[in-house]
């Protein structure tokens, strides 16, 4: 499978969640075996050489392919989340949406000082969730090994917010 048969399983739902925003619904990918096998495999290429100790995935869906990325390449997950679900001490990154703010934590011992941690997540559209991904790694003592996605929105410009970051994506739009 090429990163095109892949994009072909990713669906376009016009208008969610709302008006203006077309959706890159993964499902379809997700729940084909070989696409879901050759996602993780192509992500895992890019990840090896950069030797990350772990991946950091966001919910919903950086969980899913994350927790794969990261057994793949033998090593650890951690999870940033929307405030209020982790139940142990943390620290947190606050980041722009279109109208406000919105925030992500992180569990504080989730990353040791010098620990070499891939941030990913599905869709890179502006690039504010991935941003303050890497702040908490940050944070925490942790170098961003690299910023991998599944799908890139190039029109969104979301890369100039991940400057001097090491971003890659399979699929770009
Ligand atoms: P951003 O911070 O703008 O880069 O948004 C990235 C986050 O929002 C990711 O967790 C994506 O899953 C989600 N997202 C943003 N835009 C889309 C889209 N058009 N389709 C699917 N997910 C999106």
């Amino acid at each position: 499978m090429t990163p095109q048969d892949l994009m072909r399983l990713v669906r376009d739902v016009p208008d969610f969640p709302k008006p203006g925003i077309v959706f890159k619904d993964i499902m379809p990918l997700l729940s084909n075996a070989d696409a879901l096998r050759e996602t993780v495999d192509l992500l895992a290429d890019w990840a090896a050489p950069r030797e990350p100790d772990l991946i950091l995935g966001a919910e919903a869906r950086g969980f899913i392919t994350g927790g794969a990325l990261a057994c793949k390449l033998g090593c650890g997950f951690v999870a940033a989340r929307k405030p209020g679900k982790l139940p142990w001490r943390t620290v947190s990154a606050k980041y722009a949406l279109e109208y406000g703010y919105d925030v992500l934590e992180l569990h504080a011992d989730a990353i040791s000082a010098g620990q070499r941690v891939i941030v990913h997540d599905d869709v890179l559209a502006t690039g504010g969730t991935a941003r303050a991904k890497c702040e908490l790694v940050e944070q925490l003592g942790g170098e961003v090994a690299g910023v991998a996605f599944i799908i890139s929105l190039e029109f969104l410009e979301g890369r100039k917010r991940l400057e001097g970051y090491d971003v890659y994506s399979l699929v770009q739009y």
